[in-house]
Parts: C-alpha cells; structure tokens; sequence
C-alpha cells in the first residue's frame, strides 16, 4: 500500500513567529513529487504552515495523487500517559485533548502554562520539565533536581535512537516537548478537516491517499554541506530518501507495530524471525597432534566457536516462562511508578524532631490505587494506607502502632527522619533502566518483574529443538521382547528428560541399527526436525563406530578425546549444518558427557549464553586415590552436610546414576582425598535437570 508519488517532509518548531527572513530553527518543509524535488519552503509560523499543509493536501487529493507527510516530532506519549490524560491507551485520544488545550497564535502560546497545569494533576514535579520562560510556572521544574517522572521517560523507540530528546523536556536545545504539544493540535485539525483521507502511522492503516509519519532526520543525517540551512537541507534530503526507496523498502519501515506511543519512521524495530547464521564448518575443529585435550581446553573450545543458532519471536509475557530473552528489556514504568507509603500510618512532611509529638489530622486518606487528591499543608498528617501513592505534602510516614489518635490528633514520639516509611518512585527499578538482559532464561519472578514495569509482551528465541537418536544392534525398546544378547534402550528416555529438563525441546529420533545407511537416513530426518542432534553409541573408533564414521564422512568431524573418567571419546560434527553431539554409549558416561559438555554448549546454541553449573566445597564422606591426568565425575548425593559418593565406579551401573543426586568432580591432577576433605560437588539441579 505504499505506492506514494507525493513525499512532503517538515521540520517542526514550538516557538513563536521567526520573521520574514529565512533562518535555521524555524519549520521547513520540502516536497519530491514524482521524483523532483521543489525548493524547501520556509514557513514563519504555524498558522501559515497549517494553511501551507491544508493547500498541499488539498492539491494532492485532487490531483489524485498519494500523499506521504512526515514530521519530525513523536506522534505518541511514552505508555500510561495517554490513559492518564483520556482514560484511553489509543494516541488519536490525546491529540484532541491537547487540540483542545492548548492556545497558540505567531506571538504567544500556552506550552509551557500547560505542561506546568498536567504536572499539578501529578504532584507537580512531572512528567514535564524545563521552564523556557523567565516567569515561575507552577508546578513545571527548571531543572531537573527536583524532577520526578510517574511516566517512562523515554518512548521504546527513543531507547533506540541513540541522541534523541524526550518529549518531556519543554525547552533548552535540541528539546522536542515544545514541538509535539504545539504540532499534535495542527495535526489534529488536519486530520479532522481531511477525515477518511487522512491515515496516521503508525495507528492505523495506511489505506487512505495521505499518510502522516513520524520522521526525524538527525537519526542518518549529519551537518548540511556549506552554505545551507540545517533544518532545509534535513527535510530535503528525507524527502529525496524516502521518495527513493522501493516499494517494498518502504513497506519494510512501515511494517512496525508501536500502538501506543507511535514509532520514527528508519528505526529498525525488534523483528521475530530473524534467521542466525550458521555454524562454521570447522567450529569442532581441535589442535592438531594433541592426544587428550583437558575438560577446560574442550570446553573452552565450545565456548568459542558455537553461537546462538535460534531465531527470534514476540510472544506474551504471561507465555514466555521457561523462554529466553532475545534482547534486553527495558523498564517501560517505574517500580514503584510513584513514591508511596510502604506501611499503615499517617503520613506528613518529615522530619519529626525529637520528643513528643502532636499533629492535627485532616479529612481524608489516601490507599493503594485511590490517591488523595489535595495537599498536606505543613504540620498536618493524613491517613495513609500501604501502597498508597504520597500525596504532595508527604514524604515520611509514621506506623501506625507507634501513634495514638485522639479528637483529631495523632500523637507520637519523635524522631523520625524524612522520608521513614516510605518507597521511592523508582527505588526498585527506574523506567529506562534494564530490567532484564539477552539470554536471560525467564523465571516465575522474572515475570513479576517484567509485569511490575509495565510488559507485556517480549522479544525470545524459539526453543532449541534436540533430536535425540539412540544407536546399536542390541538395543530394544524397555517394554519389548528381548532376546538373548539384547538390552533396552535406557539412554534415549534419560537423553530426552534431560533435554526436556533443561529447557529445550525433545525430539524422539528413536533407535536406529548400526547400519550406516539407516543411520545416515535417521540424520537426515533429524537435522530436518531439529537445531542440534544427539546421538548416543556408535562414537569411538572402531569398525562399528557408524555415527563416527558417517560424520568423518560429512567432512566436518572431530574426535574429542577428553582426559575425563567416565567418557570415552565424544564424536563431534555438523551434519547438514547441524550440530551433532556423538555421545557414548554407556549410560553413565552418555550423562556425565551431556552434563559436562552437551549443557554448555547447547545453552550456548540456545541464546542463554555459556552457562556454568554452581558447583559447592563440601566435606567427603569417602576416601579416593586418582592418579594424575584426567579429570573424574563420581557419582555422588549429600547427606549430614558432607558428599558421598557410590560404592561402584563401575561404568555400567546406571543404579549408581540413579542413586546420585550429582556429581563430584575432582581435578584433573593427581589427588588423594580422605574423609573430611573439601571436595566440589554438582547437584544435578545445577546442570538445570
Ligand atoms: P558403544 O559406544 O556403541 O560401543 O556402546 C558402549 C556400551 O554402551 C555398549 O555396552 C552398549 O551396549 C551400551 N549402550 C549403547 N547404547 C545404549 C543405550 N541406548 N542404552 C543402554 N546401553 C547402551
Ligand atoms: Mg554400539
């Protein structure tokens, strides 16, 4: 629905009239139609901009051509300010609010007057700041000393654009607050005067002949060549942009979804679905010549090469336990989003000296949601409930078991200092702030927090699928006839609920023979359902090592002997460009090496960054002697605050796996540890499982 012929583009201004002469800070605009661009117009104020527009729509419409507009000034508020104004969240609301507000001629307007009046319906020391006139207005701060925000201060696209202003500063330079009051009225009458033809962007559809878009044109443009004005050449340059941009190009930076507080037109927005790129061939490639690579080296190894290999989606907060963050989320809101009481009490303005204590009461009180609407004056208190906002007046509050009430009165024992009792707005977390980073794996508590400032909605990577194959000619499925020489299959319902456990998605591949085309075909499937494949069995080097062998093969394969006990040689691959993890096949060493190396690394794959397992010093309940060379993971569980370990380190007994509630890992050197050495000791939890 972009087809435009027609690009105008201005340069906005909050001020007065800038005479007759063309200056820089003064509105601009330039149209390119059908490909040429028109000298920039210098408009002196906006009652002549506003007839200028109402002529070029007018002209555009007629002459049957579509229409983009930009303006260099937010179209939307950040979140909440809108409802707190209109009672709606809808943008479109607010600008006839403001259309009917605010005063303007070419030598006087009531801006500031008016950020200073909606300041007062919030306490009067914000949201609004900045006083650019010489004259006190009540309740718009100077400076920002006193300042406090019950909004975001800045809207989800600012957090983006690196440099820009926030429409809550009222002036100084380079400040926008000015320019969105004074240009949302114009742009309201227009859209009224021109209702049907007129569709703003990015609220509703752009299926009417004139679109108005948010623009800014410092986000790409530096200073102007020699010779030319700033603001001239800026819309000019937009104009030539825009207007030169494909179709689908356009619809590209069209296609962004900011309801609420309205997007600038470039700025590339979250996008689901953006496909990671691929592994590199060798990124399983180890050091030549070496024999058996230490834990630390192979981990670090993984650490290295491997990367997130999941793509993106926005979801429901509500939905997105379990899931990993995609990028940071920043506070829309403030926690708390305004000073409050954190107790029962009354409330008034501290301190209270030392001594006793008695204050007149007046009517009222102020609860959680349900603010009291007046002033405390100086030496009064008011009935405060937790929760409850601070009335203006209030900034420390007495228990109210400390106090006694009588005809009127509340009497207590000083001191107390400013500010006892109670929360500040933002103590917990700030809006703007990160509330939370990429790669976080959400918990339950995380969703209260993100809830607490203001999201709904989030940014996560789709879950990292893990196809889960088990291979061997002996293997049957627990539940079936086994004949003599066969075994069930107990590594592939572990594999799975460890997968599971962890975090990510199970993909049941089933058991496949050692049969290299069987096998060959059953990677093919699996790389097709999954991110990453383990295997299990099949991955030494011996002659029916078929996982080994095949991926050896496929060219990208490595053999990772790892100086550890229990493991044999892990058989590491892309296959198809998938990571493949060739466990062992015992299932002792098959858990350990999934614990050890397959968690990193798919947590790595999967977004959530390298992450290690918390391990603990704990005293042994067992006395071991290791030769030096490889590192060892014994079986082990926690009783009376020291590790004990199982009586086998037989490598077959999956009893022993069962038993264990972690593992103790002892170093690599050599190490004799009797009872009452500290030893460190992973509970399975640790792993995530
Ligand atoms: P492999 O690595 O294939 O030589 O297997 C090593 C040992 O683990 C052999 O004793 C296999 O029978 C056993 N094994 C392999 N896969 C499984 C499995 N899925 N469940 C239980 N034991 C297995
Ligand atoms: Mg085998």
């Amino acid at each position: 629905m972009s087809q435009f012929q027609t690009f105008a583009m201005v340069d906005w201004s909050g001020g007065n009239d800038t005479g007759p002469t063309r200056r820089k800070d003064a509105i601009w605009a330039c149209i390119v139609r059908n490909g040429k661009v028109l000298d920039p117009e210098y408009l002196r104020n906006r009652l002549v901009a506003e007839q200028w527009l109402d002529a070029l729509i007018h002209a555009e419409l007629m002459a049957g051509r579509r229409l983009l507009l930009g303006f260099d000034f937010p179209f939307g508020y950040p979140c909440g300010f809108a409802r707190a104004m209109t009672g709606t969240d809808d943008p479109l609301a607010l600008w006839d609010w403001f259309d009917q507000h605010i005063e303007d001629s070419p030598k006087a307007n009531n801006r500031f007057d008016l950020a200073g009046r909606i300041n007062l319906q919030f306490g009067g020391r914000g949201p609004f700041w900045m006083n650019g006139l010489r004259r006190d207005i009540d309740g718009l701060p100077r400076t920002k000393s006193d300042y406090s925000n019950p909004f975001p201060n800045r809207r989800a696209v600012e957090t983006l654009a690196k440099g820009s202003f926030t429409c809550w500063q009222m002036a100084g330079a380079g400040a926008v607050g000015g320019q969105v009051m004074m240009g949302l009225p114009v742009l309201n009458r227009l859209r009224h005067r021109f209702a049907g033809q007129i569709s703003v962007w990015p609220f509703e559809t752009l299926d009417k002949p004139v679109a108005f878009v948010e623009i800014w044109p410092s986000l790409t443009l530096g200073a102007p060549p020699e010779g030319r004005i700033k603001d001239e050449w800026q819309v000019e340059q937009v104009a030539l942009t825009l207007s030169g941009l494909t179709e689908q190009e356009l619809d590209a930076q069209l296609n962004v979804s900011a309801a609420e507080e309205g997007w600038i037109l470039g700025v590339p927005q979250d996008k689901p679905n953006i496909a990671p790129p691929p592994l590199r061939n060798d990124c399983f490639a180890l050091p030549a010549g070496v024999n058996w690579t230490p834990v630390d080296e192979a981990l670090a190894y993984l650490r290295d090469r491997l990367h997130p290999i999941t793509a993106s989606e926005t979801m429901a907060l509500t939905k997105a336990c379990g899931r990993v963050l995609a990028g940071d989320v920043v506070a829309r809101r403030s926690n708390p989003p305004l000073p409050n009481t954190a107790v029962d009490g009354y409330g008034f303005a501290g301190p209270a000296p030392d001594g006793p204590q008695i204050m007149p009461l007046i009517d009222g009180r102020a609860a959680a949601g349900i603010p009291f609407e007046g002033d405390v004056p100086e030496g009064r208190a008011l009935r405060v409930l937790t929760g409850a906002a601070l009335p203006a007046g209030v900034d420390t509050v007495i228990l109210e078991e400390d106090v006694t009430v009588k005809d009127g009165h509340i009497a207590f024992h000083g001191p107390l200092k400013k500010g006892a009792n109670t929360r500040r707005a933002g103590e917990d977390v700030a809006a703007g702030d990160i509330a939370l980073s990429a790669g976080r794996r959400l918990t339950p508590a995380d969703l209260a927090l993100l809830s607490a400032v203001g999201i709904a909605e989030v940014n996560v990577r789709k879950p990292l699928r893990v196809a889960v194959v088990s291979t061997g000619d002996e293997l049957v499925e627990a539940g079936e006839r086994a004949g003599p020489g066969q075994i069930f299959d107990a590594n592939r319902p572990m594999l799975l609920s460890l997968i599971e456990r962890m975090g990510f998605v199970p993909v049941d591949m089933g058991r496949v023979s050692d049969d290299r085309d069987a096998l060959r075909d059953r990677l093919d499937q699996s790389a097709e359902r999954a991110d990453v494949v383990l295997t299990s069995g099949g991955a030494s080097a011996g002659d029916e090592d078929h996982v080994s062998a095949l991926l050896r093969q496929a060219g990208a394969m490595q053999h990772w002997r790892i100086a550890l006990k229990p493991g044999r040689p892990l058989a590491l691959g892309l296959w198809s460009g998938v990571p493949v993890f060739g466990l062992p096949g015992n299932p002792v060493a098959a858990m350990v090496c999934t614990l050890i190396f397959a968690r990193p690394a798919l947590g790595l794959m999967s977004g959530e960054g390298w992450v290690e397992p918390q391990g603990f010093e704990v005293p042994a309940a067992f006395e071991k002697r290791k030769k030096p060379g490889r590192r060892e993971y014994l079986r082990a569980r926690m009783r009376d605050g020291r590790a004990e370990v199982f009586h086998s380190e037989g490598s077959g007994r999956i009893s022993g796996l069962s038993w264990a509630e972690g593992l103790v890992e002892i170093e690599d050197g050599a190490r004799h540890v009797k009872p009452g050495d500290m030893v460190r000791f992973l509970p399975y939890g640790s792993f995530g499982v």
